[in-house]
């Protein structure tokens, strides 16, 4: 199983994806990507359930 994540999933219009094995990796690709192309977007503990709720299994 790997776990997949596009910002597209929670609503950022932004056609970037990412994909790795652990939730703790995928985190924190998505973390990177979002301090590197999405300086504006705040992390919040609201937006971190999101995204976790938005990550699928493929
Ligand atoms: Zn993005």
């Amino acid at each position: 199983m790997t776990k997949s994540y596009t910002c597209r999933d929670v609503g950022v219009d932004c056609d970037w994806k990412t994909n790795a094995k652990t939730e703790g990796e995928i985190m924190a690709a998505i973390q990177k990507h979002a301090a590197e192309v999405h300086p504006t977007v705040e992390l919040t503990p609201e937006l971190v359930g999101a995204v976790r709720a938005a990550i699928k299994e493929v």
